[in-house]
Parts: C-alpha cells; sequence; structure tokens
C-alpha cells in the first residue's frame, strides 16, 4: 500500500494508485568520492519494472490511473528529443492500455540523447517532432484535436509529466525516505539534493518532507534553460499538489509551502538544456569508476557534480546530504 494511502485513508478511495514498481528504493553511502560531508545516495534508477526506472516512474503510478479515472486512453505531452519522461509514459502507458503521443524540441545531440531516441523509435510512443518551442506550441491545440476520440480530448500532461497529480509520486517517496529515516536506515538529512528538470520532483518532495514532519531542505540544481524554474515556482506547484490531496480529502496537518523552503540553483546548468559541462562528464566517469552509479550527462551528473562544488565550498556544515539518482536506464530497451 502506498504511504500516501496508509497516512491519509482518506484516499485509498479518492486517489487511485498503481504500483509499477518496488519500493522502498535502497540509500547507501557515498563514501568513495572523497566529501568532506556525510554523502548519502538514494537510488530511484531501480525503481520500475517495465523494463524503465527513474523519477518518471513515480509521477507515472499516479498519472495512469487518473488518465483511466477520466475515462480517456491517450496521454499527449511534450519533451526534447532525448525526453526521459516521454519513454516511461510511452512504456508505462502501454503496459495499462493507454497510448501516448509526444510533440517533441530539439535539443543538443550526444550518444546518451542518440540512445534516447532509438529507444523511443522502438517505443509505442506516437511521435511528433516540432524543433523548435514556437512550433511545439502552435502545434499543440492541433495535436490536441487530432487525437481527440469521440470528442474526449486526449489527457494532456506538461513536460516532465510535473502536473500535481505527477508531483505526487514524489510526496509518495518523501513518505517513504521517513519510514527510512524512522527505521535508522538513514540519517535525517538536512539537505536533499536533486536535478531540476520540470519541477514535479522538486515540488514533491518539498511537500511530502513537510507532511511527515521532516527538517530536511530541498535543494534544487536547475538543468533546464527553457523554463528555468525558481524557488517561487516550485513552491506554487507544490502547493497546488497540496490542494489536490486536501480536494480529495485528505486531513494534512498545517503546511505552508513558500519560496523560502526550497533552494533552486542555476549555477550547474551549463549553456543549455543537455549542455555537457565539464563538471558533468567528469562527475559521471567519477561516480561509475568509484561507485558503480551509472548517472547521465543532462541531470544526474549536473546534480551530484553540484554537490561535489558544495561540499567543497563547506556548504552542507548543518549535516548530512541525501542525493537523489532520479535515472532509470534499467534493461536496455
Ligand atoms: C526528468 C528528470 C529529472 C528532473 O525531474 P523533474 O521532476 O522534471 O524536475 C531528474 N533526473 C532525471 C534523470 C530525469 O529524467
Amino acid at each position: 500500500m502506498p504511504f500516501l494511502h496508509d497516512t491519509f485513508p482518506t484516499l485509498a478511495q479518492t486517489l487511485p494508485h498503481v504500483s509499477l514498481g518496488d519500493g522502498p528504493t535502497p540509500v547507501r553511502p557515498l563514501d568513495s568520492l572523497g566529501f568532506s560531508s556525510e554523502v548519502w545516495v538514494k537510488d530511484e534508477s531501480v525503481f520500475g519494472n517495465g523494463g524503465w526506472g527513474g523519477n518518471k516512474v513515480r509521477k507515472l503510478e499516479w498519472i495512469i490511473p487518473d488518465v483511466s479515472r477520466l475515462g480517456k486512453d491517450t496521454m499527449l505531452t511534450v519533451g526534447g528529443i532525448g525526453t526521459h519522461w516521454g519513454l516511461a509514459a510511452a512504456l508505462y502507458g502501454h503496459e495499462h492500455g493507454l497510448r501516448t503521443v509526444l510533440a517533441m524540441t530539439d535539443q543538443p545531440i550526444d550518444d546518451h540523447v542518440r540512445d534516447q531516441q532509438r529507444r523511443l523509435k522502438a517505443s509505442p510512443a506516437t511521435l511528433h517532432y516540432l524543433h523548435t518551442q514556437r512550433r511545439l506550441k502552435l502545434a499543440t491545440p492541433v495535436l490536441m484535436a487530432r487525437y481527440a476520440r469521440k470528442r474526449s480530448l486526449p489527457y494532456y500532461l506538461p513536460a516532465g509529466g510535473s502536473s500535481a497529480v505527477g508531483a505526487l509520486g514524489y510526496v509518495e517517496t518523501a513518505l517513504e525516505i521517513a519510514a527510512q529515516v524512522a527505521a535508522g536506515e538513514l540519517p535525517e538529512p538536512a539537505y536533499l539534493v536533486s536535478a531540476v528538470g520540470s519541477g514535479g520532483t522538486a515540488a514533491g518532495l518539498a511537500l511530502g518532507l513537510r507532511l511527515a514532519g521532516l527538517k530536511t531542505r530541498v535543494i534544487g540544481i536547475v538543468v533546464n534553460d527553457v523554463f528555468p524554474l525558481d524557488a517561487p515556482m516550485i513552491a506554487d506547484l507544490a502547493t497546488e499538489t497540496e490542494l489536490l490531496l486536501r480536494d480529495r480529502g485528505a486531513g494534512l496537518p498545517d503546511v505552508d509551502l513558500g519560496p523560502d523552503d526550497v533552494d533552486m540553483r542555476l549555477a550547474w546548468l551549463g549553456k543549455t538544456y543537455g549542455d555537457p559541462t565539464p563538471l558533468a562528464l567528469e562527475t559521471l566517469a567519477l561516480a561509475r569508476d568509484k561507485e558503480g552509479l551509472e548517472l547521465e550527462p543532462v541531470y544526474t551528473a549536473k546534480a551530484l557534480g553540484a554537490i561535489r562544488d558544495l561540499d567543497a565550498q563547506g556548504f552542507f556544515a548543518d549535516g548530512p546530504v541525501l542525493f537523489l539518482h532520479t535515472h532509470g536506464p534499467r534493461s536496455d530497451v
């Protein structure tokens, strides 16, 4: 049973969930990277039973049943040509009888993006290449109409699946982290560091950590220059998610998340989304060699690179750091 249903029993009736992976995902200390602070990793890469893992699968556990609840059978969503989100939606949606239509924009091409494109083309997704943000914006209503069935529009999802429903995946994960802390598997983190693309992960975590009564502060390493999210936007999505839970009848404690509750950092973005910074590439190699962690250059290597810099600056004086490893290259799909 998800922690959200266990903690707020009314939600078991009002907020459907499908299990797409097995939690809790493991936590372990990162001892071999030369940190002066205590740094742990929570490995979300192993979450997901459908041939692809990582943070997007957490969101789909709440999104897929919401699509079905509304009687729809098609999801329409947007992303870069290497979108992790689009791939996860296509694979897990297909398993649940849902079609995924992806409208995509260009991003810098490297080996990682080439691999993603190959996976996307082999996936059940219907792909549309729009190249620029402007063309994407203009095409979206056209595609919504094209894929409507019996006057029912597709279920639209913003980039990264970062709707309030999607963010529930990381409210759930924050409750899971709190249970790991309570069980003594992990010290209570003073900081939780995650890459931030579309914001659902950071927003869900910020809300969930607060609901769980932890003092952990979310530090978001922003990797997206197209929609560079700031603290007010993350706080707004967290509040929207809180309102969704209240609307479904959860008796939540008083939480009033504001921009001061999250910390968004732009310094590790590089030139653009997907631009592999030298620090990210170095961190990727180091994490693989010393810790056996399979990062990628777009998100997770930038986030762990930021932890290395912040650690060297003495930023983590208040206590343990938890790095959320959000990337999920499961079997070779
Ligand atoms: C999408 C993604 C993120 C960012 O999550 P958001 O909820 O979009 O901010 C981080 N890491 C990886 C590997 C991702 O694919």
